[in-house]
């Protein structure tokens, strides 16, 4: 599980997160939403490491993260400009975290057609990203993060790029996927729809608080402020 407990984040004079408490359950398919600004992507950057909290404190699975380097954190990220090596292959582009971590070839081999499997993408392993579709660069870059096993899956608008269709085809096989890896994946939303039908629970920020907390049954039968309410029967 993951937990935040009264974490704060400014930048000057401006509070972007504002003590905020927060569990997540492993296993747990948990979508951030809210609109632009409301703080979610600096929520995600906390988890992930690469920005450092105010104040407060963020667990992982029990051991306290909030000084860790992110390479010292069972967590991945996915963002959404996929931001795949041109030059590299799939396979090396998916193989490229093992690499550096030294893992022998054989393993490597191995361990990259069982991910490129995971997306159901075996047989374009050997061809550069920019012979894919958008679909596909998005589920290599799946394949890449999914390969180093992480606990926690973090995803930052990874499907905010794609159209309309593309991108509801990508929420069935994203949920899929969670489903079968059984990792905790926090995904970050502006889209109210999109988090509804993929998430266990969503929390829903505004202005760098959160407003609930809950399921998205919880959140569509029993709003809890107005702003819920509201933010979820707008439309996009
Ligand atoms: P979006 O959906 O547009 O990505 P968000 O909900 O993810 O929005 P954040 O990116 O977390 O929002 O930003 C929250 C607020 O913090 C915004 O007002 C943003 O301008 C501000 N902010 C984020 N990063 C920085 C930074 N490095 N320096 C100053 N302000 C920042």
């Amino acid at each position: 599980a993951i937990s935040l407990s009264s974490v704060t984040k400014s930048f000057g004079e401006f509070t972007a997160v504002k003590d905020l408490d927060l569990d997540i359950r492993s296993g747990e398919f948990f979508s951030l939403l809210g609109p632009s600004g409301s703080g979610k992507t600096t929520v995600l950057r906390m988890v992930a490491g690469f920005e450092p909290v105010t104040s407060g404190t963020i667990k992982l699975h029990g051991t306290d993260v909030t000084s860790k380097a992110p390479f010292e954190r069972d967590v991945n990220t996915v963002f959404q400009d996929y931001a795949l090596f041109p030059h590299l292959t799939v396979a090396q582009n998916v193989g490229y975290g093992l690499k550096l971590r030294k893992t022998p070839k054989a393993d490597r081999e191995r361990r990259v057609a069982e991910a490129l499997d995971m997306v159901r993408l075996p047989q374009v392993a050997g061809r550069l990203p920019s012979q894919l579709s958008g679909g596909q660069r998005q589920r290599i870059a799946l394949a890449r993060a999914l390969i180093l096993r992480p606990q926690v899956l973090l995803l930052d608008e990874p499907l905010g790029a794609l159209d309309k269709q593309l991108r509801e085809q990508m929420q069935i096989e994203l949920k899929q996927i969670q489903r079968e890896v059984g990792i905790t994946f926090i995904f970050v939303t502006h889209d109210q729809e999109e988090a509804l039908t993929l998430s266990d629970r969503v929390a829903v920020f505004n202005n760098g608080n959160i407003e609930q907390v809950g399921t998205p049954e919880d959140l569509y039968e029993r709003p809890a402020t107005r702003f819920v309410a509201t933010f979820l029967g707008s439309t996009n």
